[in-house]
């Protein structure tokens, strides 16, 4: 669980800079638990990254596609006057290797060979600079850490675990076991489910903005942080804002970098016959642009409208995002097909998606912790976990506390 960074004083208007998801899950909670509460964005609309384009053949998300949710997170959304989907239960996840697509299989003497590492290995000495694969190799032997760890961590982080840092993502525990269940965990997690919503994620941001009307002013241009304020942007634009008030704060947080990183959704008359009962499919290697593919009809029945299939492609890529999709899909996936029927492409292209979980972030979030802050705080997804459902979490223990 991680909290924003900072101090507030809760007894005083708070002061939110930045409507993302961040800013309106906080300002949320804030204002429901009777704090006054003020929220600036700098754009005409709220939501960041979260936005649901619509086309002529369906609807695509920018962002999040899916909210990994339990009754503690539902029962909020009642309270927004929000109904919810739930994703098809038991669709398989199939992964990308030599060119086919396959359900994920893991041989027998794999599976042999873990269990006894589990029973006589011990974990690596961990360091600030440990990789995620350095950490898990000797647990995994390389067919697995070669295959099956980098298709679950690129899928997540769009990092492969040699460039992401084991301290980033994981608490240091004691014994090997233990980190896998936690591996395992992180989807398979008592009374999670994913969840979507019938007008798609920005029916969550239409909710929140609703719900926070009379406090947020859109199209904002502060000149200076007002006092007892708490950013809510991504690093990048947090640096900014405290170029002149907090010069080392912003110099820290020009150390985080973040990935490129788009959705990429095809509405196509061609129907991807691997992917039926399929959750998605992984890409374990760096191979093209493409980590991963999303069968969203699949996952939300719900959201079909027509006879279309709808895929979206997540691309470690910002620029020509059209031409390497037809290239990779042609000459990587086999699946120009896609493109040769009547179809639509819905993208919107990020080029700060989602931050590096690396070493320089660990390093810049432990020196931030140890400034002095007065009435001045930070949150969001760089801080600590990238999803909706940690994002959730922390504000609304923040505010609970
Ligand atoms: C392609 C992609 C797929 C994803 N899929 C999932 C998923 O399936 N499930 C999941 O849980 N998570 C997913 N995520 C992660 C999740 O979407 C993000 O962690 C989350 O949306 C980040 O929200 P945020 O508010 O922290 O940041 P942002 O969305 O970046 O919001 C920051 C806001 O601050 C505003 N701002 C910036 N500067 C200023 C300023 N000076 N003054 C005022 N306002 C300012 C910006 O305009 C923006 O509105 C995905 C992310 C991406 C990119």
């Amino acid at each position: 669980m991680f909290s924003p960074i900072g101090s507030l004083d809760l007894k005083k208007t708070i002061h939110i800079i930045g409507a993302g998801y961040s800013g309106l899950i906080l300002g949320y909670f804030l204002k429901k638990n009777g704090y006054q509460v003020k929220i600036f964005e700098r754009e005409k609309k709220v939501g960041g990254k979260i936005q649901t384009l619509q086309g002529a053949l369906g609807r695509a998300e920018t962002g999040a596609h899916a909210f990994f949710a339990n009754d503690e997170i539902i029962q909020e959304f009642q309270h927004l006057g929000l109904d919810h989907l739930k994703a098809q239960k038991r669709l398989s996840k199939k992964i990308l290797l030599d060119g086919k697509i396959n359900a994920i299989a893991i041989p027998k003497r794999e599976i042999f060979r873990l269990i006894w590492n589990i029973v006589f290995k011990r974990p690596p000495h961990i360091t600030n600079e440990t990789s995620v694969d350095q950490f898990f190799r000797p647990l995994l032997g390389d067919f697995m850490a070669d295959n099956i760890l980098p298709a679950a961590f690129l899928g997540i982080y769009a990092l492969s675990p040699t460039e992401l840092n084991f301290k980033s993502l994981f608490d240091t525990r004691r014994q090997y076991s233990s980190y896998l269940q936690f591996l395992f965990q992180v989807r398979r997690k008592k009374g999670f489910h994913s969840i979507s919503f019938p007008q798609g994620m920005n029916q969550l941001i239409i909710a929140l903005r609703d719900y926070l009307a009379d406090e947020l002013i859109t199209d904002s241009h502060l000149t200076s942080v007002p006092s007892n304020s708490i950013i809510c942007t991504d690093a990048i634009d947090a640096a900014k804002i405290l170029e002149d008030s907090k010069p080392e704060a912003s110099s820290l947080l020009k150390g985080i970098t973040y990935q490129r990183l788009s959705s990429v959704t095809v509405l196509s008359q061609h129907e991807i016959s691997e992917m039926k009962s399929a959750f998605g499919i992984l890409n374990p290697t760096i191979n093209g642009s493409i980590l991963g593919v999303i069968n969203n009809y699949g996952i939300f029945p719900a959201q079909q409208r027509n006879s279309h299939f709808s895929y979206t492609f997540v691309m470690r890529e910002d620029k020509e995002l059209i031409a390497k999709l037809q290239h990779d899909l042609k000459n990587i996936w086999g699946l120009g097909h896609l493109m040769e029927v009547k179809h639509e492409i819905l993208y919107h292209p990020w080029t700060r998606g989602i931050p590096h979980y690396n070493h320089a972030r660990l390093h810049a979030i432990d020196q931030l912790k140890q400034l002095a802050w007065h009435e001045l705080a930070l949150f969001g997804n760089y801080i600590g976990g990238i999803s909706l459902r940690e994002i959730f979490f922390a504000a609304k223990r923040f505010v609970e506390r």
